[in-house]
């Protein structure tokens, strides 16, 4: 089972920032052992468990890298030359004979290269003369145009690391290898809840002092992405002791726990006072914006977070402390975010020792460079501010000031799930 260190995220200090959530993070959670084969076909997106080394090498075998006439280098002189053709090798075909000093062999991409050969002309480069020979050009550097064994990949050199979130390329190499299957991590399961006496689902009748639950969807769907099993448990009422019920239910059975809303300070947020009347908690004050304390803790042996409910701040604090998290626990090797430097097409003041995030569009300006425009308004309620915006501006905890045309750090969305 996966596991958080017993002193739940104990944080000290007043303020926390980013860098010093995520380095927590990566120190107290240990990742899921269990191990499970799956198909290439289903692999996508899983936690590599075992690295992998090249158990061939890549490309397998020496071959041409293009459609034309193959020939020995040692052959060529300084002037324009023409050489009898003697063979022709199409891919997957085998190269029978070597090839004879003084001739060129027909040859087409993916073809191996008869023994002997080193060189191919592009076809586009040459021509064939009446006698039926190919007249190749002066200037052809020695082994132009073929692919040499293992020039990809070398036998027995490391490809994959364990940790790897796979991607599509990363099947590729899997099958390229003529794996059928691969060892990963299984799929941590994580329980989500929504928590408010305001919320009712969709499909449910809504009275007008009530809203439909939005953030229970997006973060299944930012779960789903990051390769998590999901339990979908609805909405529990402002009331300490279904919340304690409910949290409780679900502890043991899954990898992590987490809620949205009621985590505030408020008199109506029920959230802390039940996770410390069945488990242990602390507020984690984070140094950023938009963002509202985060509650961690430890409900019957399953770490639990806490997210704040209004849907931006559920959704930054999810990218910087819920993903980090769910990695770890997955087992993921976590390359740090690097934000693309872009223009700044806005205006911004901030205060220091504090990260803020700035809903931003991208769009191509009249001389090429990328430029980032401002979501106008800025309230963490408004959820058409993540729906028609690219991704996050980050400014870091010494900026104060942002002015047009500065450069600043981007995060699109895609990146961040
Ligand atoms: P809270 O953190 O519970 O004080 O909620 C802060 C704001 O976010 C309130 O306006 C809530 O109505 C809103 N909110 C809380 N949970 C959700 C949710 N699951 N979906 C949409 N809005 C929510
Ligand atoms: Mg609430």
């Amino acid at each position: 089972m996966a596991q958080l260190s017993d002193d739940c995220f104990a944080f000290g200090g007043p303020m926390m920032s980013v860098d010093e959530a995520v380095a927590i993070i990566a120190g107290r959670v240990t990742s899921v052992q269990d191990v499970e084969t799956v198909p290439l076909a289903a692999a996508d997106g899983r936690i590599l468990a075992n690295g992998i080394s090249a158990p061939l090498p890549l490309p397998p075998f020496t071959n041409s890298a293009v459609d034309g006439y193959a020939v020995r280098s040692g052959d060529l002189s300084q002037a324009e030359q023409s050489f009898p053709v003697m063979g022709r090798i199409q891919a997957g075909a085998s190269a029978r004979e070597p090839i004879e000093p003084g001739h060129a062999v027909r040859i087409f991409t993916g073809a191996p290269m008869p023994d002997g050969a080193d060189t191919v002309f592009m076809q586009e480069d040459v021509r064939i003369d009446e006698a039926g020979r190919v007249v190749l050009p002066a200037g052809l550097k020695p082994g132009a145009n073929v692919r040499p064994a293992g020039e990809d990949i070398a036998l027995g050199a490391s490809a994959l690391a364990a940790g790897q979130r796979l991607r599509p390329q990363d099947v590729a190499l899997a099958a390229a290898f003529g794996l059928t299957h691969v060892d990963v991590r299984r799929r941590i399961r994580v329980a989500v809840f929504s928590t408010g006496d305001e919320l009712v689902s969709p499909g449910e009748p809504r009275a007008d002092p009530q809203l439909f639950d939005s953030n229970r969807f997006m973060l299944l769907a930012m779960l789903a992405r990051l390769g998590c099993e999901v339990s979908d448990l609805g909405i529990l009422r402002d009331d300490r002791a279904s919340l304690a019920q409910g949290l409780t239910q679900v502890a043991g059975r899954h990898d992590l726990i987490l809620t949205t809303g009621g985590v505030s300070t408020g008199e109506e947020d029920h959230v802390k006072a039940a996770v410390e009347s069945v488990g242990t908690l602390v507020l984690w004050r984070m140094a950023i914006k938009p963002g509202r304390p985060v509650a961690m803790g430890i409900i019957g042996g399953t770490p639990f977070i806490g997210l704040p409910g209004n849907p931006v701040a559920s959704f930054v604090t999810f990218i910087h402390v819920v993903r980090p998290t769910v990695l770890a626990l997955a087992g993921a090797v976590q390359p740090p975010l690097v934000p693309m430097p872009v223009r700044a097409a806005f205006s911004y003041r901030k205060k220091t020792a504090r990260r803020e995030y700035v809903r931003v569009t991208l769009r191509k300006a009249a001389d090429g460079a990328l430029e980032a425009t401002k979501f106008p308004r800025e309230g963490a309620g408004l959820l058409s501010s993540l729906v028609d915006t690219d991704g996050l501006v980050e400014l870091g905890e010494d900026i104060t000031q942002v002015e047009p045309g500065q450069t600043v750090g981007f995060l699109g969305y895609a990146s961040l799930m």
